[in-house]
């Protein structure tokens, strides 16, 4: 049976970032080749459009530029996320890196000025939470690489 690996869409090249452009990986695309991919945008399934304000996350919460607190419309998307994996056996995730939603390990602080903190975005929290391991596409480019 092939690794089901849910997977950040915008690495994927879906134009669903908050500038409306993508991610897209060639390494991330090598990886999956072989595997079952579940391709999401917890940021679109919360209902947010494309193009949208940037985000980041600040003591937990979702905040915007002029800080308004945007946590409960960002956790909805992640719900549905979580939702969608009901009843599917997922062996990995392959999040984009320093995402308020997705990235697994660093995060911007919440000041809006390109500084990282180390930290969780909120899928990223979640499916770890679960126990679904949780990469992003420079882990995955370093396996790629070896
Ligand atoms: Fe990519 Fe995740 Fe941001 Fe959507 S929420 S654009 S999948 S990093």
């Amino acid at each position: 049976k092939p690794c089901t690996v849910l997977v950040s869409a915008c690495l994927l090249g879906h134009n669903v970032k908050y500038n409306g452009g993508n991610n897209d990986n060639s390494a991330v695309h090598a990886f999956l080749r072989d595997k079952q991919v579940i391709p999401v945008c917890p940021e679109v399934l919360s209902g947010m459009p494309v193009p949208r304000p940037p985000v980041e996350l600040c003591k937990g919460r979702v905040i915007n530029e002029k800080g308004m607190d945007l946590t409960a419309i960002y956790q909805k998307g992640v719900d549905r996320v979580i939702q969608q994996l009901r009843g599917k056996s997922v062996d990995l995730a392959v999040l984009k890196a320093k995402s308020p939603t997705c990235g697994n390990r660093e995060i911007y602080d919440g000041t809006f000025s390109h500084h990282l903190v180390p930290g969780q975005g909120l899928l990223a929290a979640a499916l770890t939470k679960l126990g679904i391991p949780v990469l992003n596409e420079k882990d995955v480019e370093s396996l790629m690489n070896r």
